[in-house]
């Protein structure tokens, strides 16, 4: 499944607010389109009429089911979230899922997808 929420954000140079949105994670086996707007820099990137544009600072699940992808991203200084997770659905989880990788920013996230890609 693919999550994505709303959040106003104010622009750390002119503090202008606008809507973004912030995915926390992408299935793009179900929804392939988000693949490709990943690539083009169009998933939890920030930026502003003033020029300013970077990453926002969140977590972030890539998930390919047909060629069992799973890289987690977690920004510098974002916790790594595990409360959520249910003991019981987790263990029914398949072994890549419950180990993603992990990735620090959005383009080492896509270098790894790429890669991972050649390897399948
Ligand atoms: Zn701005």
């Amino acid at each position: 499944m693919s999550l994505m929420t709303y959040e106003v954000i104010a622009c750390p140079t002119c503090k202008w607010k606008q809507e973004v949105e912030v995915w926390a994670s992408l299935n793009v086996t179900i929804d392939p389109s988000l693949r490709a707007r990943l690539f083009a820099g169009e998933i939890n990137f920030f930026r502003c009429l003033c020029g300013c544009e970077g990453e926002l600072a969140a977590s972030l699940l890539y998930h390919d089911m047909a060629r069992k992808i799973a890289i987690h991203l977690y920004p510098a200084g974002v916790q790594i979230d595990t409360t959520g997770m249910d003991p019981s659905t987790w263990l029914e989880l398949p072994e890549y899922l419950r180990h993603p990788k992990i990735v620090a920013s959005l383009e080492e996230m896509c270098e790894l997808i790429e890669l991972m890609e050649k390897g399948n």
